[in-house]
């Protein structure tokens, strides 16, 4: 959710964190704050708002040093304010403590600390963190064992960072539930929740497990667990992200850039993985598991936000290639359900991050309980990819705007390719499975064709822009599409919207319709058209406004409604991910006609690794 950034080594820290922090404002950005060190006292400074806002604040002069941790925040306990941004510091202010995540039992925590004459100045839940730590280098313990000392007693979820005064040249990082992940220089040493923080300076990594506790020394470090005092050896990895990837490019907006992106991105979800010349897919990640995998019966999918709704698209296609019996469960409520679990059980969780709290947890529950767990997920060496049995990478690049768009295409295409290598084995035919092929092949010049064309997209999103709330409906394969369309619309241009099931409309929603009320149709040439053409036609006759998102050649819709952006022929099954294109591109102009932010909406934060 939140960012950590630290720095050790021999060039100054300041102007490295601060990098770091931009790269990682996507993840939570309500306010920020940097602690540097010297020899001399930490110097310390706070700052609600953007990254650049702090910047200003701080004079490069006084902040000279070699060592330091910063910290953007996604508020969970306490209002964005100054006190409360992190880091947060012990009473003699030798010690600065950066958290990401939640200490579940910090009232507790802080009415004992408070008795033994703990002053406390914020409303966080971290601040008795680096109480605990203080109450315990007060005992004589070194940093690195307070640390430990501290996070036994903590019930909860962390990534932190800290740095001690007395011990200039040392920072302590540690993690449980969040991410968290070294990089090793030369003399030099970083740590972040996320690489896009420190790849321009170093690609050789180190991942924490959790429950690890890492001390960093400038140019090398050392691994114990909370619990004890042996020294524990995790693997140095490369990652492969190059500093480019994470720049804009000429884009007004990461949005836009990774909407732009999508022609090459299917073709890398699906690079290696067709052939054709047997009418199948070939997913490696995937093959140890494929025997029990064909003897599966049931599969769960489980995940939140627009990867809920990649979700829902996959259960009609798993309905439609296989025999396994789908149902799609939101990671967040999985827990609170009976789901039974056998070894014929799957479960596929989807998550752009790979660190999303709430599906991490739900496949913890299914590992426990027997079941084969499959990932798709775009970050490698991230949690979700780790802990999963097997799987499938995005390998769409780093996703920077907060607000999904090409890893919904990704993963959506991923999962056709599992349903297709699946069927196979089932009742697909060998034509059937080619037809697939082929029409995931033309997806990228399909693509490509519509974004040639969004200025289409900009003209309807000027006529409708002022409108307050907006219906999304689709059916079948495109009823998931219209969730997806509704949801990027309200993340970022605070518009209202609802999704629904064209053929629910007349059980509730139709009732809002009026002259004022927009309509957005997903009606493709399928065998749901007629249908959904009377839908519209029962929103026409209540005075509402329709937009079309229709098949190519389809005159007689212009007949029926207001607006039409066309989208290519191809198979209903992959319709889905071509109609989804427009629907982004809508929710994208809206909000920059209202000049939103669009890569940072309110409130929000890309990867959410709180539950
Ligand atoms: N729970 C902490 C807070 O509210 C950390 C939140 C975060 O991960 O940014 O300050």
């Amino acid at each position: 959710m939140c960012g950590i950034v630290t720095y050790l080594g021999k060039q100054q820290a300041l102007p490295l964190l601060l990098e770091g922090l931009k790269r990682l404002e996507y993840r939570g950005y309500d306010s920020a704050g940097i602690a540097v060190m010297d020899g001399q006292p930490v110097r310390l400074m706070k700052s609600v708002g953007k990254i650049s806002e702090l910047e200003a604040r701080i004079d490069p002069v006084k902040f000279n040093g070699t060592a330091g941790i910063a910290h953007t925040r996604w508020a969970t306990h306490g209002k964005p304010n100054e006190a409360n941004a992190h880091p947060h510091f012990s009473c003699d202010r030798k010690l600065f403590l950066v958290h990401n995540g939640i200490i579940e039992n910090y009232l507790p925590l802080r009415r004992e600390l408070e008795a033994a004459g703990h002053k406390f100045v914020s409303e966080t839940d971290t601040e008795v963190l680096v109480h605990l730590v203080e109450a315990n280098k007060k005992s004589g313990l070194d940093l690195t064992a307070a640390v430990q000392h501290a996070l036994r007693r903590v019930v909860g979820t962390f990534g932190i960072a800290v740095l001690d005064q007395d011990e200039p040249g040392v920072i302590v990082v540690a993690k449980r539930g969040s991410p968290l992940i070294i990089g090793i220089g030369n003399d030099e040493i970083l740590a972040a929740s996320d690489v896009s923080a420190f790849v321009r300076l170093t690609k050789q990594v180190v991942y924490l497990n959790d429950n690890d506790v890492a001390t960093l020394r400038r140019g090398d470090y050392s691994i114990v667990s909370i619990e004890g005092p042996a020294e524990v050896e995790r693997e140095v990895e490369t990652v492969d992200i190059s500093a480019e990837a994470l720049e804009k490019r000429g884009f007004k907006h990461f949005m836009l850039k990774e909407i732009h992106q999508q022609p090459d991105t299917v073709v890398n979800a699906v690079r290696g993985r067709l052939l054709p010349e047997e009418g199948v897919s070939r997913l490696g990640g995937i093959e140890p598991v494929l025997e029990r995998l064909k003897s599966a019966r049931r599969l769960s999918i489980v995940s939140c936000g627009t990867s809920f709704y990649a979700g829902q698209y996959g259960r009609y296609v798993f309905e439609a290639l296989t025999n396994l019996e789908t149902d799609v469960a939101l990671a967040s409520e999985f827990r609170y359900r009976s789901v039974r679990f056998d070894e014929k059980s799957v479960v596929l969780a989807l998550s752009q991050s790979g660190e999303t709290a709430d599906t991490l947890a739900a496949i913890r529950e299914a590992k426990r309980k027997g079941a084969l767990v499959l990932g798709i997920v775009n970050v490698v060496g991230s949690s979700i990819a780790r802990e999963a049995g097997a799987g499938v990478f995005m390998h769409a690049g780093p996703e920077i705007g907060v607000a999904s768009t090409k890893c919904f295409t990704s993963q959506s295409i991923i999962m056709v390719l599992m349903a297709l290598l699946l069927g196979r084995y089932q009742n697909l035919t060998f034509n059937e499975g080619l037809r697939i092929l082929r029409a995931i092949e033309e997806m990228p010049k399909h693509i490509q064709d519509m974004l040639d064309r969004q200025e289409q997209m900009l003209e309807i999103a000027r006529k409708y822009h002022k409108a307050k709330n907006f219906l999304f409906i689709g059916r079948k394969y495109n009823y998931p599409i219209a969730l997806e369309g509704a949801l990027k619309l309200k993340e970022i241009s605070y518009v209202h919207a609802e999704g629904y099931a064209a053929g629910e409309m007349k059980h509730g929603p139709i009732a809002l319709i009026d002259e004022s009320f927009p309509t957005m149709a997903v009606v493709p040439q399928d065998e749901t058209y007629d249908k959904m053409i009377s839908n519209i036609q029962e929103i026409k006759a209540r005075n509402g406004k329709v937009i079309a998102v229709a098949s190519e050649g389809d005159r007689e819709i212009r007949k029926v409604v207001d607006d039409v952006f066309y989208i290519p022929r191809t198979l209903d099954l992959i319709t889905p991910l071509l109609a989804v294109i427009p629907l982004q591109l809508f929710a994208y102009y809206t909000a920059d006609l209202h000049g939103r932010e669009i890569d940072k909406p309110r409130n929000l934060a890309k990867s959410v690794t709180v539950e």
